[in-house]
């Protein structure tokens, strides 16, 4: 009994220590920055994880895909899965999606790290009302168990997914997000972009694509570019039809020095990163330099940027 005693007060300072130790709302009211999840693939790297974008934004904290290891990277922020306040798909390529059944399920547990307590919000291109559906009825088990068992919330597991159209997607507190058609391959339709208007600043998220006038002209006046980007290695090209395949529905370094050039951003960063035939960052920026002088960043994991009224700054 006492043995008990003791372990619950234990467990409980643990609780208490790791809810202290969240400074979710440590961003000011006015604060917009950046924070790259995952600059991944499908790839399993165990340094780039899948794609995610965390954007905090007028005190709200918005997700862009949520890719492989998104919630492991929210812990290491010390961000509760509750406190994301909606999540964004550029498209339905499982590589930006097979982290959602975690965020959404494990993000609905009672611990700290987790505790939704409001309806799991999601917009993306035609498509996500049928995926959230789907994995409403492929969790149905855990749902149920869980709602008998631990008396969790039925409101904070139900899903409002919003499929999407080109244009303003979200209008909140101040922060509008619109959704930009892109070019990710004739095939692969739609998929976006976005573009995050905060304040007077302006963040620009290429999404998944080619080179396309689309995402230049919607995305004037940006302070902040994230770019996918891939570069293959010539011999692979060469001899290999599924490398040649991947190639063609992305954009290379020289493609996005095009788009760089046009928009003037206050920095480039490359997130999303395709690199295949022992290519390395610095091939990425070996290959933009030929053409674009501008600051330009070859991003990982967790590197975080602040949208300043009158700069972009790398945070710390
Ligand atoms: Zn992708
Ligand atoms: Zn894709």
């Amino acid at each position: 009994m006492f043995l008990r005693k003791a372990f619950v007060s234990v467990l409980a300072a643990v609780l208490l220590l790791s809810v202290s130790a969240v400074p979710t709302s440590a961003m000011d009211k006015k604060g917009f920055k950046v924070t790259l999840l995952g600059t991944g693939t499908p790839f399993p790297s165990m340094t780039r994880f899948g794609p995610g974008i965390l954007i905090q934004a007028g005190g709200q904290n918005l997700l862009f895909d949520s890719g492989r290891g998104v919630t492991q990277r929210l812990f290491q922020l010390k961000m509760p899965f509750g406190k994301i306040n909606h999540v964004f798909l550029t498209h339905l390529h499982s590589d930006h999606v097979v982290g959602i059944p975690d965020l959404w399920l494990s993000g609905w547990l009672g611990a700290p790290w987790a505790r939704r307590k409001v309806p799991f919000a999601i917009t993306g291109p035609e498509g996500t009302t049928n995926l959230m559906k789907g994995l409403e009825m492929a969790y149905a088990w855990d749902i149920k168990t869980r709602i008998e068992d631990q008396n969790l919330s039925k409101v904070a597991i139900s899903t409002a997914p919003t499929d999407m159209k080109e244009g303003v997607v979200y209008n909140k507190g101040g922060v509008k997000v619109s959704a930009i058609k892109v070019n990710h391959g004739a095939k692969i339709n739609p998929a976006f972009g976005f573009r995050i208007d905060y304040d007077g600043r302006t963040v620009v998220l290429s999404g998944d694509t080619k080179y396309t006038e689309n995402l230049v002209k919607n995305s004037k006046g940006a302070d902040l570019i994230i770019h996918s980007v891939a570069s293959i290695a010539p011999k692979l090209l060469k001899k290999s039809k599924i490398m040649r395949a991947i190639l063609s529905h992305h954009s290379e370094p020289e493609d996005t020095a095009k788009v760089f050039n046009a928009i003037k951003p206050k920095l480039a960063v490359y997130s999303h990163i395709v690199l295949y035939g022992g290519q390395k960052p610095a091939d990425l920026m070996r290959r933009a330099r030929k053409t674009y002088s501008g600051p330009l960043v070859v991003g990982k994991d967790l590197m975080s940027f602040v949208v300043g009224p009158n700069s972009v700054e790398m945070a710390k």
